[in-house]
């Protein structure tokens, strides 16, 4: 026989909390991040879920940040060389059609 923690039911049928540690009825047991109407506000379970949500965005930083914008600048240079080797050349073939067209007109 014991008392839920939240609600102080006297009942045999009391569970104990895996964070907290406290014993709860079967409405009250559930942890909970806030103040809901079932379940109990458990700080435990808030710091676990906290815990695990500060430990997710880590890994997709990167560990080496100086090698790979190394790749990507070398890359971003061979792509404007790219761009301007094709802009060069689509402007010679314009001077050469209109030097042709002049001297056919
Ligand atoms: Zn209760
Ligand atoms: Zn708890």
């Amino acid at each position: 026989m014991g008392r839920c923690k939240k609600c102080s039911i006297e009942t045999e049928a009391l569970y104990r909390c895996p964070y907290c540690g406290e014993e709860f009825c079967s409405k009250h047991i559930t942890p909970t991040i806030d103040e809901f109407s079932y379940g109990h506000r458990c700080m435990q379970y808030i710091n676990k879920m906290e815990a695990v949500s500060r430990e997710r965005p880590i890994p997709k930083i990167p560990r080496f940040p100086s090698r790979e914008p190394k790749g990507e600048e070398i890359d971003k240079e061979i792509k404007d060389l790219f761009k301007y080797s094709v802009l060069l050349i689509v402007m010679i073939l314009i001077v050469m059609i209109a030097l042709r067209v002049l001297r056919v007109v």
